[in-house]
C-alpha cells in the first residue's frame, strides 16, 4: 500500500486525505491484502486507525458438533454444553468510581475546567469497558467457530424487545439498579457483535433461530408451559421434573432448532414432540441475515492499529 508506511518495529505512518502523514502505534502485523482503512475516535478521545481485512474464517471440528447459544439476563451467553459466559464489565470498584464520577459530572458548572475534566476521566472508564467487552467478544467468536461446526443462536430481532421489558433486579445490595442497567447495555451490544464477528469467523455454519419459547420449553421433554419457568435463573419441568440453569436450557432448545413458531405452535402447552435436528434441512427455520445488525458492522472485519496518540 503506497498510503501506509512502517518507520519502525513499533511506529508506522499513514496517509489521511486533507490531513497528510499521521503516525501511529504498530499495534499488529498488516496484511498484504488490505486495501482500505478508516480513522476513528473513541469517546475517550483516543484515535485508532483500522486497516479493513476479511479475516480468515475459522475451520470447525469437522465433527458435526452443534452448540446453541443463549443470550441471558444472568450471564452473558449460555451454551448448550451447560457453560456459562459473561462479558467481563467494569470492576465494582470501577463502577463504582464511573457512577461518583456521572454523579459529579451532573453537578458540574457548565463549560468548567472541572465539568471538562470529568468528562474525560467518565470517558476512559467507559472505552475501558467497552474495550474488555469487545476482546472478549473476540475470544469467545473464535473459540466457539473452533469448536463447533454449527453454532446456532436465537434470533435477536424477535426477541431483544420481549426480554428487556421484562428485565427485573436479581440480587439487593449496593447500586444494582445502576448496575443491572448497565449490564444489560453491556450485554445487548456485546451480543450483536458477537453474532457478527461469528458470521466473519464461522461463515455459512452459523444458524439463527426463531427463539420464541425456548425459555418455557423443557430440553428434556420438550414440555412447553410458561410455569417452566421458576425464575430468572431456574428452569424446573412440570410434565417431566427435569431441572436445570434456565438459560442453559433455553440454549439446549436453540442448539436442537426445537422453537414453537406460530404454525406449528401448540398454545395449549401440550409437549412438542419434535425430535432434535442435527442437519439443518428445514428452510423455514433459517432466518435471514441483516447486514445491519450489529454495534458496528462497518468497523468489524478489521485489524486494529490502535494507539494513545490524541485527546489526552
Ligand atoms: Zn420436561
Amino acid at each position: 500500500m503506497d498510503h501506509c508506511a512502517r518507520l519502525s518495529r513499533k511506529v508506522g505512518e499513514v496517509r489521511v486525505p486533507k490531513i497528510g502523514w499521521v503516525r501511529f502505534r504498530w499495534s499488529r502485523d498488516i496484511p498484504a491484502c488490505v486495501k482500505s482503512y478508516r480513522v476513528t475516535r473513541d469517546r475517550a478521545g483516543r484515535r485508532h486507525v483500522a486497516f479493513a481485512v476479511v479475516p480468515p474464517p475459522v475451520d470447525g471440528p469437522g465433527t458435526g458438533e452443534i452448540v446453541g447459544v443463549d443470550r441471558g439476563i444472568v450471564v452473558s451467553a449460555a451454551l448448550s454444553t451447560g457453560e456459562l459466559l459473561s462479558v467481563p464489565g467494569l470492576r465494582d470498584g470501577e463502577a463504582r468510581r464511573l457512577l461518583r464520577l456521572e454523579r459529579r459530572l451532573a453537578r458540574a458548572r457548565r463549560e468548567s475546567n472541572r465539568r471538562r475534566r470529568l468528562k474525560v476521566a467518565v470517558a476512559r472508564l467507559k472505552a475501558r469497558e467497552t474495550d474488555r467487552r469487545k476482546d472478549w467478544v473476540e475470544k469467545t467468536s473464535t473459540s466457539l467457530a473452533r469448536r463447533f461446526d454449527v453454532i446456532r443462536v436465537e434470533n435477536l430481532n424477535v426477541r431483544g424487545m420481549a426480554r428487556s421489558a421484562r428485565g427485573t433486579v436479581e440480587r439487593p445490595g449496593q447500586n444494582v439498579r445502576a448496575k443491572s442497567a448497565l449490564n444489560r447495555s453491556i450485554q445487548s451490544a456485546g451480543w450483536g457483535r458477537l453474532v457478527t464477528r461469528l458470521e466473519h469467523k464461522a461463515p455459512g455454519r452459523v444458524e439463527k433461530i426463531n427463539p420464541a419459547y425456548t425459555s418455557q420449553t423443557c430440553g428434556a421433554c420438550g414440555h412447553r408451559a410458561a410455569e417452566n419457568r421458576k425464575s430468572q435463573a431456574v428452569f424446573h419441568c412440570r410434565a417431566c421434573g427435569h431441572r436445570d440453569h434456565a438459560d442453559v436450557n433455553a440454549a439446549r432448545n436453540i442448539a436442537v432448532g426445537r422453537t414453537v413458531t406460530a404454525r406449528g405452535g401448540s398454545p395449549m402447552g401440550r409437549p412438542v414432540n419434535r425430535e432434535p435436528q442435527f442437519v439443518s434441512s428445514s428452510p423455514k427455520r433459517r432466518v435471514e441475515i441483516s447486514p445491519t445488525w450489529g454495534e458496528d458492522v462497518i468497523d468489524s472485519p478489521t485489524l486494529r492499529c490502535g494507539g494513545r496518540r490524541a485527546g489526552r
